[in-house]
């Protein structure tokens, strides 16, 4: 009985027909791909991109050394050097993160006591030199004073979520 059920499927094509009548439900229903990059998918307050270093509103550094961020990070990405200026106050002489050890976590920034360190929502960047994985400090002041107003209004909607 069933041999003879699956010879008259086969001859009427009805398996085909199924998959036909799939292909035309989706043809014409709300479409969920993105068509990257012309579109990019939402991003949370919360996403973990490429790494800054903020400033106060009056220019100074934020990062007082303390290299929290250094002793958490598990995968030793974080390089820090710090000595003390004229005025007493503790800065950084060196800080550079290791993209290619970076694994994306937020333990830095999480452990940071003055919000200086802070994941951005930046996620396209590509290397062309050998050396160019290294994020030195300049580069993360630089991408701090960037893109400083969205993180301001990330970690703002990030204190909601607590
Ligand atoms: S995100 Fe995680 S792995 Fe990357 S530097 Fe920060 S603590 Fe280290
Ligand atoms: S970025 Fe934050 S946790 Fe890291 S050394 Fe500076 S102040 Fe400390």
């Amino acid at each position: 009985m069933n041999n003879i059920k699956h010879y008259f499927n086969s001859l009427l094509l009805i398996e085909l027909l199924k998959g036909l009548r799939v292909t035309g439900r989706y043809l014409f229903a709300r479409k969920f791909t993105v068509q990257y990059p012309e579109e990019k998918a939402p991003l949370s307050p919360r996403f973990r991109g490429l790494h800054a270093l903020r400033r106060y509103p009056n220019g100074e550094e934020r990062c007082i050394a303390c290299k929290l961020c250094e002793a958490v990070c598990p995968a030793l990405a974080i390089t820090i050097d710090a000595e003390p200026r004229d005025d007493g106050s503790r800065r950084t002489t060196r800080y550079e993160i290791d993209l290619f050890k970076c694994i994306f976590c937020g333990f830095c920034e999480e452990s940071c006591p003055v919000d200086s360190i802070v994941e951005t929502r930046v996620y396209e960047y590509h290397f062309e030199q050998r050396g160019e994985n290294i994020m030195n400090k300049e580069q993360l002041l630089a991408m701090g004073d960037k893109y400083e107003k969205q993180i301001a209004a990330d970690r703002q909607a990030q204190a909601a979520y607590r």
